[in-house]
């Protein structure tokens, strides 16, 4: 799997900060963003924030790249609509030999690797053969499996993005598509660290688990912060 931020708005986080401040001041947003410094900026982007004025930050946008990962764990991303994507296709694209993904699981376990590798084999040479005998990629490829290798170009504005650490983040999302989200975050980062400051896992800025009885233990569920609530103020 390889994560590449590939372009991001310039001044992303300044930008954000002179959207906050074109909704309360008499200037134009090509005024302020000559007059407000970053620090200006900082201070009240991370005000207006707190407020859940979160659509300032759509004006900042990220593009990945994200290579060789999986067509189940690409069905996954683009479950989440508020983004652009481009798609390697497997219907211009004629594959030489399957590129595809190993689950740690498989790979950890000697027989089942030996089940997966056979079953991608065969994949692979039922493929070669339907190519050889004049059928066209877009249809061979139906013999090919999820874990079949695929390059996906992602775009989001940081809102988006947050949402989707939110989710993707969680340990109750799958391994390899919380992988992507754990690299995309760290590069975000890099570029906007006041932006996604309080990114990840929904319990990271929520300081409880929406998952409830299916969360990891990290944080207690809201259930359980409201019972432990009412025991102290039982106590007092
Ligand atoms: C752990 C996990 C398990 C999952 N399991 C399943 C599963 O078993 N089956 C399955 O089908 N999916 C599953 N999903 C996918 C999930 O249901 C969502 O489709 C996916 O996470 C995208 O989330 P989203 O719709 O919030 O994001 P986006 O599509 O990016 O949307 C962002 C936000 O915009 C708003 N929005 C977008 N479109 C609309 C709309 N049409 N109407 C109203 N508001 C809208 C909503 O507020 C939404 O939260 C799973 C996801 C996770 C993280």
């Amino acid at each position: 799997m390889k994560v590449t931020l590939l372009k991001h708005t310039a001044d992303a986080e300044k930008l954000a900060g002179v959207a906050a401040f074109t909704s309360c001041s008499p200037e134009g947003s090509t005024e302020l963003m000559e007059t407000k410094t970053k620090e200006q900026c900082d201070k009240f982007l991370k005000r207006v924030l707190n407020y859940g004025h979160h659509s300032v930050i759509e004006h900042a946008s990220f593009t990945f790249s994200v290579e060789d990962i999986s067509r189940a764990c690409t069905h996954q991303i683009v479950r989440h609509r508020i983004a652009s994507y481009t798609q390697q296709s497997q219907r211009y694209v004629k594959f030489k030999e399957l590129g595809f993904v190993i689950p740690p699981t498989i790979k950890n376990n000697e027989e089942a690797s030996k089940i997966y590798l056979e079953s991608m084999e065969q994949a692979s040479k039922a493929y070669e053969k339907l190519i050889e005998s004049g059928i066209k990629p877009e249809d061979a490829r139906y013999v090919y499996p999820n874990a079949s290798h695929t390059n996906i170009m992602i775009t989001m504005n940081a809102r988006a993005l947050l949402h989707f650490f939110s989710l993707r983040c969680c340990t109750r999302a799958q391994w390899e598509v919380r992988q992507v989200a754990e690299l995309m975050l760290i590069e975000a980062k890099k570029i906007a660290p006041q932006l996604f400051e309080k990114a990840g896992a929904s319990c990271v800025h929520l300081e409880y688990c929406p998952e409830g009885s299916l969360g990891c233990g990290r944080y207690p569920s809201l259930k359980q912060l409201k019972e432990g609530a009412i025991k102290d103020a039982n106590r007092n």
